[in-house]
């Protein structure tokens, strides 16, 4: 009988514990000895070491994925290792995947009937969606939110950047490698807001979306 695998696609805001959820699952296959591989994107090359960790302090090894790396021939080296089969596989920041990439996933859990859980970022801090999280919301059998609470109460939406004076910036590049932005995570109201109030003071000017 063929098996039959899943493509899952898990998006939150950043802080909303996505990482966590990944390696909390990794650990609970662990327990019931099930097999799994992790990959993940890399995005600052000085990242020197292949794991994948969380705030909470747990990590675990995984493969990097280049702009080069073809994920359906990855797993399918996996699947002839009778060792791991039918092992799952876990991606983090699956944000950063080609729209190609998730092809070759979705490719994979067609032909191989494994399961492809990826965790991601759903929009950058431009609230645009990220190329790898736009063809995952097209084509993944499941679709689930990991929600988080802005300061306000209301469910985080934006992962706004933040310059150094604590004000919400829309411009520049969508990876500022070594840069010293920071994100912070807001409901799509406060996201407005705070941008208006700001451009009152003078500070960056406020710009409705076209
Ligand atoms: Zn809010």
């Amino acid at each position: 009988m063929k098996r039959i695998g899943k493509l899952y696609f898990r998006y939150g805001t950043m802080g909303s514990a996505k990482t966590a959820l990944l390696l909390t699952t990794a650990y609970n296959f662990e327990e019931r000895g099930m097999l799994y591989k992790c990959f993940k994107p890399v995005v600052d090359t000085r990242d020197a070491t292949n794991v994948i960790r969380s705030r909470i302090g747990i990590e675990r090894e995984c493969s990097w994925v280049y702009p080069e790396t073809n994920l359906y021939e990855e797993i399918a080296a996996l699947s002839g290792d009778k060792k791991f089969w039918p092992g799952w596989i876990l991606v983090d920041e699956a944000q950063f995947l080609s729209a190609s990439q998730v092809d070759q996933l979705a490719s994979a859990v067609d032909d191989f009937g494994v399961n492809v859980i990826c965790y991601g970022l759903r929009t950058d801090f431009r609230t645009k969606l990220f190329e790898g999280s736009k063809r995952l919301l097209e084509v993944a059998d499941t679709i689930d939110e990991v929600k988080s609470t802005c300061s306000c109460g209301r469910k985080t939406i934006v992962n706004a950047r933040v310059n150094s004076l604590g004000e919400i910036i829309t411009e520049g590049e969508v990876v500022e490698i070594g840069g010293n932005e920071r994100y912070v995570a807001v409901c799509r109201n406060c996201w407005r807001n705070k941008r208006v109030e700001q451009a009152k003071k003078g500070q960056l000017p406020f710009e409705e979306e076209a």
